[in-house]
């Protein structure tokens, strides 16, 4: 079975003195697949992502990457994985085309320089630029580009567009489908549902160091609650709208708008405001904490 998975992890558990990050964490990621690591602030990302690699030691667990044990050769590891650490920092001078040659050094692997400059253009990155120069978002594309240059069989990228303005979301999204049809397999963190959405085929739902759920990004919109704040061009009886299922009234308003909360899907919803006078129709996404809250309490919550 290793053989189809790039990823296996089994009841990984960390703890940092009395936290505890990692509390059994169970992950299987086939090879040629975008896989989403979803969750929120200190959910344990980060510390999961660094034990593949053996930057961190979980104090229990088994893990493969690429169906090699990273604690007993993490170089075999680390030379086929491009990684995208949270924060990528360098010390000195270095403009940002000798920071990805030291990159590339450090790794060994052979790089198509083309392949580089084609990168720096679509991300827009300035390659003479010094590096420590570069603004937050900058670094963030060299970190996307170190990760991607070597053209590796496995990308673990923590949380790939943070920092990123929305064309240069997009822009990553492309390259890593890219990278996917040329045969590597993807596997990034993110606490943004809509990115898990974008780009996932499968999604793998962290909290307080356990997999609470393992979905594809489409079941994630019909978990969603939604806030939709509807505005009607002359007074209307919404009421009617709440007798849809998943659809309750937040504020009343009066007759001319409405604040619904819709549960699931807006289908049924968007059907029936079209036989209203709708003038304006806004829809706030709800946060991955929202979604925690409808659907998983807290177990430290309910202990208490
Ligand atoms: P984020 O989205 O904020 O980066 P994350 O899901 O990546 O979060 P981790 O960074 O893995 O989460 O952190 C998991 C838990 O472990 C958190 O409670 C965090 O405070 C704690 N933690 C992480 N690194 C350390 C450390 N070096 N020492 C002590 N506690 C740590």
């Amino acid at each position: 079975m290793s053989d189809e998975m790039a990823i296996i992890t089994d009841g990984l558990r960390k703890s940092y003195g009395r936290v505890q990050a990692l509390r059994g964490v169970n992950l299987r990621v086939k090879r040629g697949e975008i896989f989403g690591f979803l969750g929120p602030n200190g959910a344990g990302k980060t510390t999961t992502i660094r034990c593949m690699l053996d930057l961190i030691r979980p104090q229990a667990g088994l893990i493969r990457v690429l169906g090699i044990d990273p604690q007993q050769d993490p170089v075999a590891v680390r030379s086929r994985v491009g990684y995208l650490p949270g924060e990528l920092n360098l010390e000195g001078n270095m403009n940002t085309d000798e920071a990805l040659h030291y990159f590339a050094d450090l790794r060994g692997n052979r790089i198509d320089w083309g392949f580089v400059r084609e990168l720096a253009q679509r991300l827009q990155v300035d390659l003479k630029m010094p590096f420590k120069n570069l603004s937050k978002g900058n670094k963030q594309k060299v970190g996307v580009m170190q990760a991607l240059m070597p053209r590796p069989p496995l990308l673990l990228l923590d949380e790939p567009t943070s920092g990123l303005d929305p064309l240069m979301q997009q822009e990553v999204y492309r390259l890593l489908k890219e990278a996917q049809a040329a045969g590597s397999t993807v596997f990034f963190s993110s606490h943004i549902i809509s990115e898990v959405e974008a780009l996932a085929e499968r999604v793998a739902i962290i909290r307080e160091g356990v997999i609470v759920e393992e979905v594809r990004p489409s079941q994630l919109a019909s978990m969603t609650m939604r806030r939709v704040h509807v505005r009607f061009r002359e007074p209307v009886d919404w009421a009617s709208l709440t007798q849809l299922e998943g659809v309750s009234a937040l504020s009343k308003g009066d007759a001319t708008h409405v604040t619904l909360q819709v549960e699931g899907e807006m289908d049924k919803l968007i059907k029936t405001l079209a036989g209203l006078p709708v003038s304006t129709l806004e829809t706030e996404h709800p946060s991955l904490e929202d979604i925690f809250l409808t659907y998983y309490r807290s177990e430290k919550a309910e202990a208490h």
